[in-house]
């Protein structure tokens, strides 16, 4: 079994620290927010993603996770150093890798004996190469280590299963020592066959980007056509459905909706097309992706505005502000978006999330909350779905109808029945289904 130092302990980090406890490993992660440690050290979770309370207590049960604010003591009693720190979008659409560069510093001054050093955060391709300069500057004497970049491809709201039950584990590393520590790392997973993948440091970084950037072009082709339809008379979810059949393109990331949003996909599309420009390989196709969905949730918005006549003095309910179900992550949901086109056209917000609220108080402190989608929807001029939480698809509409002032319904996750919208008399628009 091996020690194991987690650093970051976000979306990716607790969920990848406290799976690999449950691989077996002694854990322990560190973040160097006080009152975040404080919380998980109570049993608490600072974020909302399912199973994780089980899956941290189980372990922590077991003596095989813990958490801390002392970063330079757990860089020496581990073996393997995971950085699972966040990489927002900084200036020119490139990835501010600002806190990696921190922590890579941190792990050279303390390095006391050979580690594995791995990058589990979204880094531009190239970076592995920067961060192992870091860590050779500000080590005290010379120490081996080996770098690997491990990218993760957890989802939130999943991000439980998909870590414990992922489809591959990339693992680029130039040593077979790391390569093999790692392996070890992962070695429950041989059990369920899952591809372990030996690459270069620069090809795992560019798996990353190249699969999200992938997702997101899918996203947005499958706008345009759902756009195209709503012109055409046609049926986005029958179109979808039938070329989902066609195992070349896969059923899944085929649903129209709002624009994607979240903390990877908005931020990764722009460094891999800022990285594309800056090596003079412009990638046209990621960038044609990125300004569709910009105009994607600009269109939702108009749609909006278009049916119910302008948003001057209506109150207008948001149902849903994650950017997708089972989380309470709104960035760059595209409900943000809305709430703000709606505000700036003079319009009042009711929202209701089941989860994401307190995010969106982040963003906007400014519009009323609610905490349930009947009291959101009493007596508004219009309501708007915006993400697909089950408990919006199972909504009692008759009952809707009867609490809201003017029956206006924009529903840009295409959840609700339209033949049940119409039977009730419901004015309605979706995306790609009218
Ligand atoms: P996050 O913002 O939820 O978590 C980052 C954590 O790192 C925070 O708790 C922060 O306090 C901590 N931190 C920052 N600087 C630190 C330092 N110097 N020392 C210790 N802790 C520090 O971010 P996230 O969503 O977990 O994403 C982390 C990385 O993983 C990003 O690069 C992201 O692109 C990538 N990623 C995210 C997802 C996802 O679904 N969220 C999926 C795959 C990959």
């Amino acid at each position: 079994m091996k020690n194991i130092a987690v650093i970051g302990t976000g979306y990716v980090g607790l969920v990848s620290g406290a799976g690999i406890s449950d691989f077996g490993h002694y854990v322990t992660c560190v973040d160097i927010i006080d009152s975040k440690i404080t919380l998980l050290k109570k049993g608490q979770i600072p974020i909302y993603e399912p199973e994780l309370k089980e899956l941290v207590n189980r372990n922590v049960r077991a003596g095989r996770l813990n958490f801390t604010t002392k970063i330079e003591k757990t860089i020496k009693n581990s073996d393997v150093i995971f950085i699972a720190v966040g990489t927002p979008e900084g200036e020119n659409g490139l990835a501010d890798i600002s806190a990696v560069e921190d922590v890579a510093r941190t792990i050279g001054r303390n390095l006391s004996d050979y580690k594995v050093i791995c990058t589990k955060s979204t880094v531009p391709i190239g970076t592995g190469e920067k961060i192992c300069k870091i860590i050779d500057d500000a080590m005290l004497k010379p120490i081996k280590y080996d770098y690997v970049s491990n990218p993760e491809f957890l989802r939130e709201g999943s991000a439980v299963n998909d870590f414990l039950r992922p489809d591959r584990v990339i693992i680029g590393v130039n040593s077979y020592k790391a390569f093999d520590i790692m392996k070890k790392v992962y070695s429950p997973l041989f059990i369920n066959e899952t591809p372990i993948l030996h690459t270069n440091v620069a090809t795992a970084e560019m798996i990353k980007y190249a699969s999200n950037a992938f997702l997101a072009l899918k996203i947005s082709y499958v706008n345009e056509i759902a756009n195209l339809c709503e012109e055409v008379g046609a049926d986005i979810h029958q179109v979808t459905k039938a070329m989902g059949q066609d195992g070349r393109i896969s059923k899944k990331f085929l649903h129209p909706g709002p624009g994607y949003g979240g903390s990877c996909f908005p931020k990764d599309t722009n460094a891999i097309a800022s990285l594309s420009i800056e090596k003079s390989v412009k990638m046209h196709t990621v960038l044609a992706a990125i300004k569709t969905n910009n105009k994607q949730k600009l269109r939702m918005i108009n749609k909006l505005d278009s049916l119910i006549n302008g948003f001057n003095q209506k109150n207008i309910a948001i149902l849903g502000l994650a950017f997708k179900p089972n989380t309470d992550d709104v960035r760059e949901s595209a409900s943000i978006d809305m709430i703000d086109g709606i505000i700036k056209g003079g319009g009042h917000v009711m929202a209701y999330d089941p989860i994401a609220n307190d995010s969106m108080k982040k963003y906007f402190s400014n519009i009323t909350y609610f905490d349930s989608w009947e009291d959101a929807c009493s007596d508004v001029d219009a309501v708007v779905i915006m993400t697909e939480w089950n408990e919006f698809r199972a909504m009692d509409l008759k009952k809707l109808k009867s609490i809201m002032k003017s029956p206006f319904i924009l529903d840009t996750r295409n959840i609700l029945s339209i033949n049940l919208l119409k039977k009730l008399n419901f004015k309605y628009d979706n995306v790609g289904r009218t």
